[in-house]
């Protein structure tokens, strides 16, 4: 938190520091990131992500899409170098540019609405300075949709405005992700029962309007009854080591540059 000396903010603990949060996930065929947090690039940096195939968005809040812009570098590497007139548009007096290659980026409807309000230059061509503006092919998330080889589904959560979560499977194994709402209707919490992961927010221990937080998320989890679980989305109330103490057996808190094998668990 900015001009904040809690014991938070001012710990000593790596896994105190922070970010916005997002998440990458790894296939064997490709890679897609859960969200744009406004930290991305320095994120994408810190722990070498080069290769994004498709981004999902939960929500339109600012601390999940600040850093959608960032995108162009993935259509960049995942673009090809075509040969070109060295006057072309783009080209600089270079006889070869690279051609970015569009992603997909799932979404509600009224989240991609919402993000051509952000972002009104998404979607207009390129000026004749090249490729500067993200090429997102927006999708409508609420059919499910197959993925880097996982089948994705969406799942609408109560946020106090339009906001979804993910379950996503590679037939074998399943990952459940709801980054921010205050309520989960039952239809999902059915669809969500024994995941094997679940990644769920919980913001801090008081109540708060439009976040889970930790009796509420504890009560979801006992329903959802996942073989493990991960707190995300917490604010600074409590360090690291705090929320282990409050945890019950088989829920942690995640942290920054967490990694978890989701085919692992048995
Ligand atoms: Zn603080
Ligand atoms: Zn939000
Ligand atoms: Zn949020």
């Amino acid at each position: 938190m900015i001009g904040c000396d809690c014991p938070v903010c001012t710990s000593a603990d790596p896994r105190d520091k922070r970010r916005r949060c997002g998440a990458y996930v790894t296939s064997k065929e490709g890679a897609f990131l859960i969200d744009t947090p406004p930290e991305l690039r320095l994120a994408c940096l810190e722990y070498g992500i080069r290769k994004v195939d498709a981004v999902l968005l939960t929500h339109a809040h600012m601390d999940h899409v600040a850093a959608f812009d960032d995108v162009r570098r993935f259509n960049t590497l995942n673009g090809t170098r075509v040969p070109c007139a060295p006057d072309a548009p783009g080209a600089f007096g270079r006889t070869s540019r690279v051609i970015g290659k569009p992603l997909a980026c799932y979404a509600l409807p009224e989240t991609i609405e919402q993000m051509h309000t952000i972002f009104p230059y998404i979607g207009i061509e390129s000026g004749k300075n090249g490729l500067f503006r993200p090429q997102v092919a927006f999708v409508d998330n609420t059919v499910p949709f197959e993925v880097v080889g996982l089948r994705v589904e969406a799942l609408r959560v109560e946020h106090g405005f339009p906001c979804c979560g993910y379950l996503i499977s590679d037939g074998s194994a399943s990952l459940g992700y709801i980054s921010d709402c205050h309520a989960i209707p039952d239809g999902v919490v059915a669809r969500l029962k024994g995941v094997d992961t679940m990644v769920i927010n919980c913001l801090r221990e008081r109540d708060h309007a439009t976040h889970l937080c930790l009796a509420r998320t504890l009560g979801y989890l006992e329903r959802i009854a996942s073989k493990r679980a991960y707190l995300i989305h917490m604010c600074h109330d409590l360090t690291h080591r705090q929320w282990l103490e409050k945890l019950p057996p088989g829920v942690e808190p995640a942290y920054d540059g967490l990694e978890i094998e989701v085919s692992e668990v048995s």
